[in-house]
């Protein structure tokens, strides 16, 4: 159920559909942590045949409780699991925060919105219509990570 009070600028709906540009999993400043819950971890790991701890050892970093992707020392910020540019190594077992692209509570206001995710990303505009009710829930569920 949406709030009460102003409409967000999407109220109306966003299309999305991703065109595998590989412009998501290069590093944006800010936008540059790939962030893991404990069931990406566990997922990825799986998916490695690692153990957890042997996942986290080999390709995790963490800062203030929370895990992240770490980049190798020769790394120039794009996702270690980036291959050719645009491919997911991972892609199956990717972490939430990838699956949930652009939809990120940072990325939802509107000035950001249409200066950096619009221009940025192939994707907006194209594809699927995301309704609000659809955006919010993907929100929230990010929040309760
Ligand atoms: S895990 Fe895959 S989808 Fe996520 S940022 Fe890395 S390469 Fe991109």
């Amino acid at each position: 159920m949406s709030k009460p009070g102003p409409k967000p600028f999407y109220h109306e709906g966003i299309r999305f559909e991703c065109q595998g540009s590989g412009k998501c999993c290069t590093s944006r400043g800010s936008y540059g942590f790939v962030y893991l819950t404990q069931s990406d971890v566990k997922r990825l790991a799986d998916h490695f045949g690692l153990s957890v701890a042997q996942f986290k050892k080999q390709y995790c970093g963490s800062k203030d409780g929370r895990v992240f992707l770490m980049d190798p020392p020769e790394a120039n910020g794009d996702c270690i699991f980036l291959e050719g540019g645009n491919r997911c190594g991972t892609y199956v077992a990717r972490p939430e925060q990838c699956r949930t692209w652009p939809f990120w509570p940072e990325n939802m206001k509107a000035k950001t919105w249409r200066r950096e995710i619009e221009s940025y990303c192939p994707g907006v505009g194209k594809g699927r219509l995301h309704t609000r009710e659809e955006i919010e829930t993907i929100l929230r569920n990010q929040e309760q990570d």
